[in-house]
Formats: structure tokens, sequence, C-alpha cells
């Protein structure tokens, strides 16, 4: 059985109860899938006042996460296993379906929660290997960034989701966005639902979820088709819509 160890890094580890005890995180962790542990940063400050940060170095605003602590408290967690120590940060690689693909075939990670105006560099030379950010906007502090990235790669840990192979079927796993979907009520408000999908032919509902995907995919988020794989059906059927579109 695959499992992961994450290892988080942050000032306000109360933030991390209530979304990992519940849900599929919380079933990850109670199946032994997930072993997850959080490390207040203020343990290592080293000092009684339990205090973290300074002003920084050439003036400006806000508070720097100090150097010594973060670093003290890295290699606290960290021990000799070359587990990867990942910033979560706005100037980091971008979050995509393949970053959490390959961050889930780790035993172990380890995440670093940024706060205040941010990170002495020193930390980040020393002790970092990797920085992540979920998106080109700026948070308050890196633990909704952990969450989301945690989120994402738990996911994706066989036997996590209950029909296995589920999120192989999601939008970006293989590059377009997943199709509509349909459940009971057949009507509802004047609206019905596609006849293939219950016409019992597994083929041709598998070849009518492809187009929908393609044609969602070439509507919302053309951009993804330029690296998505695709056969010859799914280039034709997107020829298709282009000449519609064209008319
Ligand atoms: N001054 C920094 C800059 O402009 O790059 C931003 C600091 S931000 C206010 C504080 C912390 O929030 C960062 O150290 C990082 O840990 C986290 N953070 C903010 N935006 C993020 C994003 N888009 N992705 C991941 N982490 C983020």
């Amino acid at each position: 059985m695959k499992a992961i160890k994450i290892d988080v890094l942050t000032l306000f580890p109360d933030m991390f109860s209530a979304v990992m005890s519940e849900s599929m995180m919380w079933k990850a962790r109670d199946q032994g899938l997930l072993d997850f542990q959080v490390h207040d940063i203020r343990d290592y400050a080293g000092n009684r006042q339990r205090k973290v940060d300074d002003a920084p170095y050439g003036g400006g605003g806000g508070m720097i996460l100090k150097a010594d602590v973060l670093t003290r408290a890295i290699e606290a967690v960290k021990a000799e296993d070359g587990a990867p120590v990942i910033l979560l940060s706005p100037q980091g690689r971008l979050l995509r379906h393949e970053v959490a693909s390959e961050l889930s075939q780790q035993p172990r990670l380890i995440l670093v929660c940024g706060h205040y105006e941010g990170v002495d560099e020193r930390a980040i030379e020393l002790a970092i290997n990797d920085e992540i950010s979920i998106g080109d906007y700026v948070l308050t502090g890196g633990e909704l960034a952990a969450l989301v990235l945690i989120d994402a790669v738990v996911r994706l840990i066989p036997g996590v989701l209950g029909a296995e192979g589920a999120q192989q079927r999601d939008s970006h796993a293989d590059g377009a966005l997943e199709g509509p979907h349909y459940t009971r009520p057949s009507a509802f408000r004047g609206l019905g639902v596609p006849a293939v999908l219950t016409s019992g032919h597994h083929a041709e509902v598998d070849r009518w979820r492809r187009r929908q995907a393609l044609k969602r995919t070439w509507e919302r988020r053309p951009d993804l088709l330029l690296n998505a794989p695709l056969d010859d059906d799914d280039r034709a059927y997107l020829a298709q819509l282009e000449d519609a579109a064209g008319d």
C-alpha cells in the first residue's frame, strides 16, 4: 500500500485541524494512506517571547520570518530521509496537475508556510529545495496554499478516492477538462438528460463523454489542447468544431 507522510511547518497550526479532519483527507488518514503532522514554528523561536520575525534590513514595511528560527524548525523536522522541503510562495512554480502528480509519488513532503512580508532569503538558500505557488495572486500566509497542495496531492494516492481510477477522468488529468455530469431526476425544470447516457451502450457513452470533454476544453481552455494527448478521432472532432464555428 502506497502512503505519504506530510509535515507542515506553520505559525498557525489550528488552521489545519478542520480541513484535515473531514472528508477525503480524514479518510486518507484513517486508512493509513496519509500520515499528517503539523509543527508550530514558534516552538523553535529560541526566546521566551516566542518571537519569530524581525524588521527588514534596508527598511520598508512588514516583518520577515527569521532565518535562524525557520532553519532550526526545518532541521528539527527533516531528519535524514531526503524529503523535499517545499516553501509555499507566490514566486514558486505553479501548482498544476503534473506537479501534484509528481509530488504524490514522494514518500514524504515537508511544507513550509511563510507569513508576513516573507521569509529571510538565507533560510530559502540553506533549507528549502523547492517553491510552489497556487496561483498568480498573494495570500496572507502559506497555510491555505499548503491545504490546497495537500488536497490536490493526497487525492491522487491510490485508494484515497472510492472508485479506482476516478481521478484519471477528472479535469486536467489527461490535459483536457471533464465534460458535464447528470444524475436523477431525468427531467428537472424542463431540462432533460442526453439520451445516450440512458441508452446502456457503454462504448457510445465513452465516445460522447470524450467529445463533451474536448468540446468543453475547446470552448473554455483552448490553451490546454496544445499539450493534450489527442488521437485521430479527437483531432477530427476538433476540426469539426472549428469548421462549425467558422460557418
Ligand atoms: N512579499 C511576498 C512577495 O511579494 O512575494 C509575499 C508574502 S505573502 C504576504 C506571505 C506568505 O504567504 C508567503 O511567504 C507564502 O508562504 C504565502 N503565499 C502568498 N501567496 C501565495 C501563493 N500564491 N502561493 C503560495 N503561497 C503563497
